[in-house]
Order: structure tokens, then C-alpha cells, then sequence
């Protein structure tokens, strides 16, 4: 558990920078917490806020951690920073100890800036640009995945020393997630073998191997049949009479919701393929588990429009998120929250840019709005300020 004075950082662009607010709550709490502190806020005017913000809860990320610490022990994660690289979380992150998946010399920096070295992290992108394989040399980065010859002659040129994870394309894994990363990433069963001796012939130390099933996992089945291709992949390794390989990587795909049974599966698999292999270090890559549920979005009604949407925070709306925006009155208004009773109305929530797209929620059943309202969306913390972009001149709500 976090200590209380953790337990949120609220950033309010332009106006206050970071803040951390001690919010008096629980983990049974939480939402109605934040949804209280958007409400206070607005309601004193204390920051005084005009646009859209997001609220960050570290106790959250701290309980997050330390179920993953219980749900798959011996399993260090490496946060895979393209999630949410929000320098907050980042920090409470290191803080708390996890390592950190990078796929990029920005986000390399991103974490090297926090202090964190260079053997906590993982260069975990099968397709590198010459120059960013270069940079990962330069700043010690020195594991890396590849799923292709190509790949291993960049890696030879450039960062030889580099000790390598051979990514594996997960069988049967189309429809087990909501993205399918199968589709681009990842050796075929038959590739395994002349992908080890490539690696051998170059004089390119494999440390292991590494998949992913794709993100936000539904069928958590799947990770069984990843683990059973990592152990087809490692006794290939052995038949090659290539030194012993030591790294699993289990990947990401993890939500906050199916988390216990994905690691009922995880760690049954582990028993039953790598149970006569105890040396094996098994490391995770979540994203998701850990960038979703601690953030929420305060957006304010600004016209028949919120002034976030499908171009900025809540980009996530064209990725299946379903967003159940709480209503929050300003203090000027009659408080929509409060009229209990009234009406409510099948509503359109439209984003802020002139696209007719921009829709956030349709057919929502919501109290009559006014300007200055706001709406707050929980769990808007995976894959959205990050896939946000500046179109019609608008930007997420920063933090
Ligand atoms: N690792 C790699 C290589 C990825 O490509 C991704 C997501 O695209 C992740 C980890 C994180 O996945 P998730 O957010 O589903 O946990």
C-alpha cells in the first residue's frame, strides 16, 4: 500500500504543474475518490483549471505492483514504456523497483533520466533502425529481441556485444486479444531453428526467447501455448548444440481485470514446460496492467462539445475502450451530479476538433450538461495520451 501522500498527482497544464494530493481512500475507493478531487476542484476553483487534466493514482500503481510481485513471483517487469510514458508513472514505477521495456532512444532517455542503469532495461523491439541499435550500444542498453536475419546483421554491425532474445510468433493468438501483434512480430515454428544458427554464425550471444499475445488479453488460455513454443524453441537451441539459453519472456497483454487468471495459467505453464529447468529467469513486459486503471480523465464541457476526444486522450475509443464518463457540475451551475432524479438523456459526447469522428460516447445516458460541466473517465491510462495527436490544434490533457 502507498502511503496516503501518494496516493495521486494531479497536473493541471499551465497552471499549477505536478501536484501530489493526499487523498483520504482505499483501494475499494479509489474511482469515487478521484471523481471527489475532480469535483472539489472544480467546485473551489483550487487549482484553478480551464481545460482538460488528467489524475494520476500512485497508490494504485503501488497496489498494481505489488499484485504482480504476488500473481507471478520471481518475475521482474519491464514496463513497457510506449504504453504511457508519463514521467509520473515512470518515476513511481522505478521507484517501486520495475525495469522497463524500451522500443526507442526517446524512451531509453526517458528512463535513463530517472536514474535508472542501463541492465534494467530491455530493447524490445524486433525491428530497430541502424541508428537507434547504435544509440542502445552507446548507452549500455545491451538486450534486445529479433525475429529476422536482417535484424541480426544490424545487430552485428552495430552492437555486437548485445545478447539477444529470439521474439516468437504466438500460435493460434489471432483472436485471444484485442491487438493482435502476431501480425507483424514474431519467428513461425519453422523459423526458430535457422533464425539460432543465423544467430550462431554471426557470433551472436542468444540469451533466450520472448513473445507477446497480443494486448489485452481476453483468452488467457493462450499464454499456455506461448510457454509450450518457448520450450519447443529452447530445446531446438539445444539440439543445435548452441550454448544454454536462460531468458523466457513472457511479454505483456495484461489487464488489471484478468490479471489473476492470466497468472493461473502463466505459472501452471511454467511448471509443466520449464518445471525441469529451475535456472530459467522468466521476465514480464506489461504495459497495460499498469498504465490503465491508475489514470482518469477530467474533461470540460466547452460548447455541445468536451474539450478532449477521439483525437487526444480518448483516442482509446477507437481502440474498444468503452467510456462511462461520470458527470461532475461546476459550482455555477445547478450541479448535474446532484439532480439525482432528473431526467438523464441518451446523449452524444463529441470531442472538440471539427471532425464529425470525433465522438466520444453516443447514446449515453447523461444529465443535461452546461458549459463549465466536466465529464471524468476512469482507466483512460493505456495507449491514449501516447497515440493522442495536435489535429485542428487541440492537445490531450497533459501529465
Ligand atoms: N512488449 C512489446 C514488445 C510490445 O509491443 C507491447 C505492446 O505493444 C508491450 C510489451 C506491452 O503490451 P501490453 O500493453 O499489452 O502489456
Amino acid at each position: 500500500e502507498a502511503p496516503a501522500a501518494m496516493r495521486a498527482v494531479l497536473e493541471v497544464p499551465g497552471v499549477t504543474g505536478q501536484e501530489v494530493l493526499r487523498l483520504p481512500c482505499d483501494a475499494a475507493n479509489a474511482k469515487d475518490a478521484v471523481t471527489g478531487l475532480v469535483r472539489r476542484i472544480i467546485t473551489t476553483g483550487d487549482p484553478p483549471v480551464t481545460s482538460a487534466f488528467n489524475v494520476l493514482d500512485l497508490g494504485k500503481v503501488a497496489e498494481l505492483f505489488a499484485a504482480w510481485r504476488r500473481g507471478l513471483k520471481g518475475v521482474p517487469p519491464y514496463y513497457a514504456v510506449k504504453c504511457n510514458s508519463n514521467p509520473a508513472l515512470l518515476g513511481a514505477l522505478a521507484a517501486l523497483g520495475s525495469r522497463f521495456d524500451c522500443a526507442s532512444p526517446a524512451e531509453m532517455d526517458a528512463v535513463l533520466a530517472l536514474g535508472v542503469t542501463a541492465d534494467r532495461i530491455i530493447y524490445a523491439n524486433p525491428c530497430k533502425p541502424e541508428s537507434h541499435i547504435a544509440y542502445a550500444a552507446s548507452v549500455g542498453v545491451g538486450v534486445a529481441t529479433f525475429d529476422s536475419v536482417e535484424e541480426l546483421r544490424k545487430i552485428k554491425r552495430f552492437h555486437p556485444g548485445c545478447k539477444l532474445l529470439l521474439r516468437l510468433k504466438v500460435p493460434d493468438a489471432g483472436d485471444a486479444a484485442r491487438w493482435d501483434l502476431g501480425t507483424k512480430y514474431g519467428a513461425l515454428e519453422d523459423e526458430v531453428a535457422p533464425l539460432l544458427l543465423a544467430a550462431q554464425s554471426a557470433g551472436l550471444a542468444v540469451w533466450g526467447v520472448a513473445f507477446h499475445v497480443g494486448s489485452e488479453v481476453s483468452r488467457v488460455g493462450v499464454y499456455d501455448a506461448a510457454v509450450q513454443a518457448a520450450r519447443t524453441a529452447f530445446a531446438a537451441a539445444a539440439a543445435l548444440g548452441m550454448p544454454r539459453m536462460h531468458v523466457l519472456d513472457i511479454g505483456g497483454g495484461f489487464a488489471a481485470a484478468s490479471f489473476k487468471d492470466a497468472c493461473a495459467v502463466i505459472n501452471a505453464a511454467l511448471a509443466r514446460h520449464f518445471g525441469d529447468m529451475p535456472d530459467v529467469e522468466v521476465i514480464g513486459e506489461p504495459g497495460r496492467y499498469f498504465a490503465e486503471t491508475p489514470f482518469a480523465l477530467a474533461a470540460r464541457v466547452c460548447a455541445s462539445t468536451g474539450d478532449d476526444g477521439f483525437y487526444g486522450t480518448l483516442c482509446c475509443v477507437q481502440h474498444g475502450y468503452v467510456p462511462r464518463p461520470v458527470p461532475v457540475a461546476a459550482a455555477c451551475h445547478s450541479a448535474a451530479d446532484q439532480r439525482g432524479g432528473e431526467t438523464r438523456h441518451l446523449s452524444t459526447v463529441f470531442g472538440p476538433t471539427c471532425d464529425s469522428l470525433d465522438v466520444v460516447v453516443q447514446g449515453y445516458p447523461l444529465p443535461e450538461l452546461g458549459i463549465g460541466d466536466w465529464l471524468v473517465f476512469h482507466d483512460v491510462g493505456a495507449y491514449t495520451t501516447e497515440l493522442s495527436c495536435n489535429f485542428n490544434g487541440f492537445s490531450a490533457a497533459e501529465m
